[in-house]
């Protein structure tokens, strides 16, 4: 049983509490893709661990975690955040494993990045981790696996400082380094769960390029860095706010307005906590963005939405969320390739009533309030998707969950 979960905005949305609470059910977690730039938090008996490259299921101290193929490891970060994770009481030696197909992130790839964000047409705000340079020469022919290492003729092959760099690392990554497609072969009937980083709309194919990150974040890419074909994959779902963040530059329709929202937007950044796990960085906050929800599903094959951050709008009036795009006086409902039009979109927004009262300890859909369930069915209406799982709340506990996902 194979269960890919991905973020269906711009990152950001949840998906650290959401496989942290499922990976309970679930024998193995498998991160597909991305490196050190994506960030989840997850809150557990008041420990909150910050993650960026090890897979979320590592809380657990029973399950097998995999760091799949299609990431690019920054081997200093990743050994630097499992010291971190031992300290917290972890312990993963024996439980992490990697792909021997994934690339390293060496430390030149560091400068190269803030090098060429410097003279790039359109400056995209990398986080300068070298995450783009390791993907951009992995499609260059010209990275280095990790698995490579361990073959005499390519270690022969790697410049001092990058001999100098692996060396460091080579006796622990000799314990870790695992042929993944073996044992997803091996592991074909256990319950699995693939877990993307950042979010469908920053994916270099479907997302809003070029303000997008270098690895594969659609559900495809659980293929290719799961190592399991398109046929096995048994459900997914699509984590989503109940609001949109962005970090970063790039178009955002729905982005709030400082002069007439600044007051909500800081409500929502203080109580939402939305501020970048990995930079630090304030997130850019707006509503609900449905047109680009319905396009990422449709593009994900989307089965199941899993709704978070519902809870920050606890104390509104009202609430609103984008149900098309006017765009040079046309109004649609397809979510456009061009970043222009995409920046000149103005949302057309549909407003809902508020519910005005804390709904973090409801255990129950039925128990929701009226107005909740509303929006909820709305979202559900809009995008042609059910939303399965309903989170209100950082902890694993609040998290309701509508029917048993664990089935095709
Ligand atoms: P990820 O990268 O998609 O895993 O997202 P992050 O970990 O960056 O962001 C999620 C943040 O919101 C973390 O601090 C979570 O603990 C918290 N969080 C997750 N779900 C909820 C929720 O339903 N309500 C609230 N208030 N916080 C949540």
């Amino acid at each position: 049983m194979n269960l890919v979960i991905i973020g269906a905005q711009w990152g950001d949305e949840g998906k650290g509490k959401i496989v942290d609470y499922l990976a309970e059910d679930a024998d193995t977690v498998i991160r597909f893709s991305g490196g050190a730039n994506a960030g989840h938090t997850i809150v557990h008996n008041d420990i909150t661990y910050k993650l960026h490259l090890v897979p979320s299921g590592i809380i657990y101290p029973e399950k097998t975690v995999y760091m799949g193929t299609a990431m690019v490891i920054d081997l200093e970060s990743l050994f630097n955040e499992l010291d971190t994770l031992e300290k917290q009481g972890i312990e993963w030696k024996g439980r992490l494993f990697i792909s021997d197909r994934a690339h390293i992130v060496f430390p030149s790839y560091k400068q190269k990045d803030i090098e060429m964000e410097k003279t790039r047409r359109n400056p995209i705000g990398t986080t300068g981790r070298g995450i783009g340079v390791a993907y951009a020469l992995k499609s260059y022919r010209e990275g280095i696996r990790i698995g490579d290492i361990f073959d005499k003729a390519i270690y022969n092959i790697l410049r001092p400082d990058e001999k100098e760099y692996v060396d460091k690392y080579k006796d622990l990554l000799e314990k870790m380094v695992v042929n993944l497609a073996d044992i997803m072969a091996k592991e074909k009937n256990k319950r699995k769960l693939f877990e993307g980083a950042q979010g469908a709309l920053l994916d270099p194919d479907i997302g809003t390029y070029p303000y997008v990150s270098s690895g594969s974040s659609s559900a495809v890419g659980a293929c290719t860095g799961g190592a399991i074909g398109p046929l096995d994959i048994d459900r997914i779902l699509g984590v989503f706010k109940a609001y949109n963040t962005r970090v970063g530059n790039g178009p955002f329709p729905t982005e709030f307005n400082n002069e007439t929202e600044g007051e909500l937007e800081n409500t929502i950044r203080e109580t939402g906590r939305e501020y970048g796990v990995t930079t630090g960085r304030p997130r850019r906050i707006g509503y609900l963005d449905l047109v680009a929800l319905k396009y990422v599903c449709a593009m994900n094959s989307i089965n199941s939405l899993v709704l978070t951050h519902i809870d920050i709008y606890d104390d509104m009036k009202d609430l609103k969320a984008c149900v098309a795009y006017n765009i040079n006086g046309k109004e649609t409902t397809s979510f456009p390739t061009s970043i222009t039009s995409l920046e000149n979109a103005k949302p057309v927004f549909k407003t809902f009533k508020g519910w005005g009262k804390k709904i973090g300890d409801v255990k129950e859909y039925s128990h929701l309030p009226a107005e909740t369930k509303n929006y909820i069915e709305f979202i559900e209406k809009f995008t042609g998707v059910s939303v399965d799982i309903i989170s209100v709340g950082y902890q694993r506990n609040a998290t309701m969950v509508r029917k048993n996902i664990w089935t095709r």
